[in-house]
């Protein structure tokens, strides 16, 4: 019998075989509208969607338009992951990592003439960081032009169901048609209504190019952003301060989530917790002065600080668009777009990425469902986005990587008697001799608990979680089985292979620290 896995490989050369066929067809296929597809966004998801409508046979463009933020911060072509997410942000982690990792060399023998002196100069960070960026929007510009995809530098909006007029910095206009139409217009921090917080508070959208170092940051949110910016940024020898207003990472596993805490306060960030900010006000000598106040004991507290960034989570970029126009529909609430299977209220009307409503915001996500939306609008093919047991990982100083449901949303669902949980602490090899703590390395596995106890989620706390977490997510499409799991032959010494030692549940009640490395 094929294995699951082999099916879905299968499936996929078929469907190869129906997208050639697809392009021959559509080759001849001739079009009232000036293009087949025009996207509205050139990011993740929409420069995904309109290379693979290319590779289709579809004649295509794509408008992509960035605002200044509220400090003036602007940037090149290829959305959010490249200029402003994930790849500044990971580039600025690995900074922070490479700091720890000085210390970890002198006693793995490395001699250092003066480790006092040792400290990250953030302009030269910056400046390599934006040279990365400015590659990447350039390279990005090449291919579009090597796949005669039409790049219109404008602000899109809609006139019609089948209209877009790109509005160009210079204020002159420009028309386009097109059969289809895909908004891939992603989103923008927000900032709540505090005063203070728009005219002083920057985000994610300035932090990776600021020409000054931040110095003592506020960072308001403990969500992704706000631990991945407060993380880097102590790493790199700046006090931060986190503004937690209920709990940390909301939504995520909570006894993952008090690991990355406890890992965060030993590493000297200073976590607020249910706090809020009041206001924030421009001393004299330059400093903000932040006022919060803490919604459990209705008290305020004040400090200053150098830098306020802000965290709160992104709005959709919808509200250009001029969606009335063309009968588009939005969730009054946010903004967002409610699109089963990818398609708008209006028939020709798409939808990819983080516009989405419900939709992970991950930059994979946008760039699978903008690839398999292309596949069935020009190649005949009949697959839809899976958007379950999407893996993801948070960059803080200590990574955590996870895929699937966490041990609350799992007895939620099945109920607490019917899941299983395996879990362990760890030590990975390379922190004995550095003597790194060890106390936040956590592993656990959540199952159902009848045979062969189907694995539902897999949590990882430590280093290169998100390496390890990607090649289990896959393992999990194939209906992973903690007998599998246990089945499965590690690779020693690392810290993968945790998934496979796994065998203390959490009802046995024993003791989930390891006895020794090799036990
Ligand atoms: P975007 O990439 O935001 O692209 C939309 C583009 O459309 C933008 O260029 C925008 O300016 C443009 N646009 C908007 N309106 C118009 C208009 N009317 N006309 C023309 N153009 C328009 N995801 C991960 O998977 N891993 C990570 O590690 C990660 N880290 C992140 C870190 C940060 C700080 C942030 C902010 C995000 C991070 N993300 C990460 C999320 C990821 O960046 C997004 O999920 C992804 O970029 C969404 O892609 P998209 O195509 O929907 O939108
Ligand atoms: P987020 O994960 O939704 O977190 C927002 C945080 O801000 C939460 O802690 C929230 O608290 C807090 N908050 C919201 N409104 C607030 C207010 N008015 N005052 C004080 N605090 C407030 O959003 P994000 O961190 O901005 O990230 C946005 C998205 O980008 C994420 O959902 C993620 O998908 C994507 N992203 C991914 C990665 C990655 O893959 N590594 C990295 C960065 C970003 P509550 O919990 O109380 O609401």
């Amino acid at each position: 019998m094929l294995s699951a896995c082999a099916l879905l490989g299968a499936a996929a050369r078929g469907a190869m075989g129906a997208h050639a066929q697809a392009i021959r067809a559509f080759a001849n296929f001739a079009s009232q509208y000036d293009y087949d597809l025009v996207v509205i966004g050139g990011g993740s998801g929409g420069l995904a969607c309109a290379k693979e409508a290319v590779n289709l046979g579809a004649k295509v463009a794509v408008l992509d338009f960035v605002s200044p933020s509220p400090r003036g911060t602007r940037w090149g072509l290829g959305g959010t992951c490249v200029n402003v997410g994930c790849i500044p942000k990971k580039l600025m982690h690995q900074a922070a990592l490479l700091g720890e990792a000085i210390n970890d060399a002198q006693a793995y023998g490395w001699k250092i003439a003066s480790p006092e002196t040792i400290q990250n100069d953030w302009s030269a960070l910056t400046e390599a960081v934006q040279n990365h960026v400015k590659s990447v929007n350039w390279v990005t510009r090449v291919d579009l032009r090597d796949k005669k995809i039409e790049y219109v530098n404008g602000l899109g909006q809609f006139k019609d169901a089948n209209t877009v007029i790109a509005v160009m910095k210079n204020g002159s206009k420009k028309e386009l048609t097109a059969d289809k139409i895909v908004i891939a217009v992603g989103g923008r921090p927000h900032y709540p209504n505090v005063p203070g917080a728009l005219e002083y508070a920057i985000s994610s959208d300035d932090i990776f190019s600021l020409d000054t170092p931040p110095g003592k940051t506020c960072v308001v949110g403990a969500g992704y952003i706000g631990l991945e910016c407060a993380g880097f940024l102590k790493g790199l020898g700046f006090d931060a301060t986190i503004l937690v207003r209920s709990v940390v990472l909301r939504g995520f596993d909570q006894e993952m989530a008090e690991k990355i805490t406890n890992e965060m306060l030993d590493h000297g960030v200073n976590f607020q917790f249910k706090c809020i900010p009041k206001s924030i006000e421009k001393k004299a000598n330059g400093k903000l002065l932040v006022t919060w106040i803490n919604t459990e004991s209705d008290t305020e507290q004040q400090d200053e600080f150098d830098t306020v960034l802000y965290a709160t989570g992104r709005y959709a970029l919808t509200k250009d668009l001029n969606l009335p126009a063309a009968g588009v529909e939005v969730v009054p609430e946010n903004g967002k777009i409610d699109a089963i299977n990818e398609q708008t209220n209006v028939s020709n009307i798409y939808a990819v990425g983080d516009v989405l409503q419900g939709r992970p915001e991950l930059t994979p996500v946008a760039i699978h469902a903008g690839r398999l939306l292309a596949r069935r609008m020009f190649g005949n093919s009949k697959q839809q986005m899976d958007y379950d047991n999407v893996a993801t990982t948070v960059f803080s100083p200590i990574e955590y990587g996870c895929v699937g449901l966490s041990e609350d949303k799992a007895i939620q669902k099945y109920g607490a008697d019917a899941i299983e949980v395996y879990h362990s602490y760890y030590k990975p090899t390379e922190y004995f001799i550095p003597q790194r703590s060890i106390k936040n390395c956590f592993l656990k596995t959540i199952t159902l608990k009848e045979a062969p106890q189907k694995v539902l989620g897999l949590h990882f706390v430590g280093p290169h979680a998100g390496e390890i977490i990607q090649g289990f997510a896959a393992a999990m499409k194939c209906n992973l089985t903690m007998e599998i799991l246990m089945n499965t032959v590690g690779i020693h010494p690392t810290v993968a292979e945790e998934f496979t030692r796994l065998n203390i549940t959490k009802s046995s009640g024993k003791d989930p620290n390891p006895a020794s490395c090799c036990s």
